[in-house]
């Protein structure tokens, strides 16, 4: 042991810049570190010397417990924690092959603090007056750092108590003394079998050929091996260290047993992690590398003990079925057994058709994904649907959705997809509806083709004298601006929704400015870029609801009074998506709208009309502003408006529906029964009448 300090003391004149920290932190938690280990040492501050190597932040903790896990509280006798039913541990000494900086019994390591034999007894004697005790963890310290007799006593005493069926031995000796493991050391203690091994490996730089020769003695003289790790900051908390750091084990015969949480100790403060790191690890590996190269992430709670912790896979569960989403971030299905209460409804069968949002990925617009849904909004959906029949199923549109469809022998189609690709996307699923016969929900396919693209919309608006503002289809950003219009003008891509790729600068006053706009669009959207004359009046969104006849909903003002200067009064990407918060949310939009009857009035007629001359059916929102005279214009139409359920989301669809006291369900039934009406369908499937009634119900209270 002098020879160990003596190198420690020589490898550390190395760094002088760090001796009197060390002095520091020692004074308070000493040092300790096997000849083997410093020899791991490749770099100062590299991952073996952070686990070994004083840290001044070791005795600026002042966030910490000494026993967060309360420990004590569970120690009826000396040297012994019983702390779940049919398990203890047994405190075997208090020394270790080496001082682990994050140790969760920092409090006691290295510290004067010995444990006698006749602790030991006591501890052996709690063992066998209590029966339910039928595994028993020989820890410490470390175990394997006492005499090959020392161990041999607690191995034979434990043998001897009859309810004892396992013994588990936890060492980090392994990884940090390897030639601790003799012949001799496995030899005796094979007598004692069934012994478990739990080891202890946090790096992959810790797998050596003398820590896998160690292991590889243990392994072959029958003992099953497991290895518990510590996720620690800067040392581990990395998805690729530890898929390596676990693949090696399980090539050594080790199971990696339990991923840790650090626990909330005094003095380790330096070492935490956020719980989301290690979530993100256990989701990183699952489904990527072998399941037996997994261990289960753990919390120690203060006082609760050990709670698995476990990636959110289930996105609804019924009694009927389970909607999980797979590693690939898949949406898959799983019913429960019919005798657990599922009844068979097969006379309406029905899917709800989306596209999901992903992350952006590299080489696409941070707003690629803004049209599409979080899972939540389909999952409500259902939610609705399944008090209407038992059949509801989830489909991504995704381009296996022809065969799903098919398979699914379905008898309709709520859809709210936007489409995956190409410039009349929206109009693909009902396309693909429409060739396998189902019929569906929403607008059909030509209206959702030319609601997407502005200038085919503003074309037919024109045809209808329907007010829109003057505008100009550039395809290059030299094209010569017509003499129509006057700046400031408006500059978006003709063909996205959701605000996308309109942007806090698409007011342009310039020709700098709109060649520069103009250009950044062809450039990242692909497409051309439609300029329009700039309405300075008031922005209001309007939502109509049904057939026959639709009914327009309270409107929706978009204020713009709340926005920071500099800011333009626009409904932009960024503010959608980013000033329009649920924080800001009362002061972002108004419902219904503070406008007097006459402007109400011609608002609702430009609506209807437009809602007519496009074709729209079920459920369209569109955007109006006023002109520098006060006239309504359309600017744009969705005829798939947004619908979040939660209405702190201000998703403006459901919000003029809520304005008139419905629920999101209701929302739900009004659209499917809408369409099912279209379809003559609606009396051919029972549905429960008081859901009917709310169909019935605001289809007559026309406003
Ligand atoms: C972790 C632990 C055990 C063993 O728990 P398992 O989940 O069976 O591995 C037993 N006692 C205490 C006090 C522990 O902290
Ligand atoms: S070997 Fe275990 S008990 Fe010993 S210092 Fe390291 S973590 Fe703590």
């Amino acid at each position: 042991m002098s020879d160990t300090k003596m190198n420690t003391n020589e490898f550390l004149k190395q760094f002088p810049e760090r001796l009197k920290h060390i002095e520091k932190v020692c004074k308070v938690y000493p040092m300790q570190i096997s000849e083997y280990y410093l020899k791991l040492i490749k770099n100062k501050d590299d991952p073996i010397w952070k686990q070994c190597i004083p840290d001044i932040r070791e005795i600026e903790d002042e966030v910490n417990e000494e026993d967060p896990l309360l420990e004590e509280q569970y120690t009826p006798v000396p040297g012994l924690i019983h702390r779940y039913p049919d398990r203890a541990l047994l405190l075997a000494n208090n020394k270790c092959a080496m001082y682990c900086r994050f140790c969760t019994r920092k409090r006691k390591v290295g510290k004067d603090i010995t444990i006698t034999k006749n602790m030991i007894i006591g501890a052996l004697q709690y063992i066998s007056k209590h029966k339910e005790i039928r595994d028993v963890i020989v820890s410490g310290g470390d175990p394997l750092m006492m005499s090959d007799d020392g161990l041999e006593f607690i191995l034979r005493s434990l043998r001897e108590i009859k309810h004892v069926e396992i013994i588990r031995i936890g060492t980090r000796v392994p990884g940090v003394i390897p030639s601790r493991i003799t012949s001799t050391l496995c030899n005796m203690m094979k007598k004692y079998h069934p012994i478990y091994i739990n080891l202890h490996f946090e790096h992959p730089m810790e797998i050596t050929e003398e820590s896998k020769k160690a292991c590889n003695m243990l392994a072959d003289s029958g003992f099953p091996l497991g290895s518990q790790t510590v996720l620690l900051k800067g040392i581990n908390d990395n998805e690729e260290v530890m898929k390596e750091l676990f693949q090696k084990l399980m090539a050594m015969r080790i199971k990696p047993y339990y991923l840790y949480q650090a626990d909330m100790v005094k003095g380790t403060e330096h070492f935490r992690t956020p719980v989301t790191k290690g979530l993100e690890i256990i989701k990183s590996l699952q489904g990527h590398t072998s399941g037996l190269a997994i261990p289960q992430y753990i919390i120690d709670t203060p006082g609760g003990g050990k709670i698995p912790l476990i990636p959110d896979y289930i996105k609804f569960k019924n009694n009927e079925k389970i909607i999980m989403e797979n590693f690939e971030n898949k949406i898959v299905e799983y019913y429960e057994p019919k005798s657990s209460g599922r009844k068979k409804n097969n006379k309406f069968k029905i899917a709800v058709v989306f596209n999901l949002k992903k992350q952006s990925e590299k080489n696409k617009p941070e707003d690629y994904y803004a049209e599409f849904d979080n899972i939540e909004v389909p999952i409500a959906i259902q939610k609705a649907l399944i008090k209407l029949t038992d059949n509801v199923d989830l489909l991504e549109s995704d381009n296996n959705l022809f065969e799903k469809l098919k398979k699914g022998k379905y008898n309709f189609v709520f859809n709210i997809a936007e489409g995956l690709l190409g410039e009349s996307r929206e109009s693909h699923v009902p396309a693909i509806l429409e060739m396998l016969g189902i019929p569906y929900s929403g607008s059909g396919v030509c209206t959702q083709a030319i609601t997407l693209d502005k200038r085919r919309k503003k074309e037919i608006l024109g045809f209808h004298n329907i007010p829109t503002p003057r505008f100009q289809i550039m395809n290059s950003p030299i094209e010569k601006l017509s003499q129509h219009l006057t700046y400031p003008l408006f500059v978006k891509p003709n063909c996205e929704g959701s605000s996308k790729g309109i942007r806090n600068n698409s007011i342009v006053h310039n020709k700098d400015e709109l060649m520069k706009v103009v250009m950044k669009i062809i450039e990242v959207y692909n497409q051309p870029a439609l300029i329009e004359e700039f309405l300075p009046g008031r922005e209001f969104t309007v939502s109509i609801l049904g057939n026959n006849p639709p009914v327009v909903l309270p409107i929706v003002e978009i204020k713009f009074d709340y926005l920071p200067s500099g800011i333009n009064n626009i409904d932009s990407y960024e503010v959608k998506w980013y000033w329009d918060n649920p924080k800001t949310a009362k002061k972002a939009v108004q419902c219904p709208a503070k406008i007097d009857e006459k402007l109400e009035k011609q608002i609702k007629n430009i609506a209807l009309k437009t809602y007519s001359a496009l074709g729209c059916v079920d459920f369209t929102r569109m955007d109006l502003r006023l002109d520098a005279h006060g006239i309504p214009n359309v600017i744009d139409v969705n005829a798939l408006p947004g619908l979040m359920p939660d209405p702190k989301e201000n998703s403006r669809f459901p919000k003029s529906c809520y304005t008139l006291g419905m629920t999101f369900e209701e929302i739900i039934y009004k659209i499917l029964f809408s369409a099912m009406e279209r379809y003559g369908l609606l009396e051919k499937y029972n549905f429960p009448s008081e859901k009917v009634k709310c169909f019935v119900k605001i289809k007559t209270e026309r406003l």
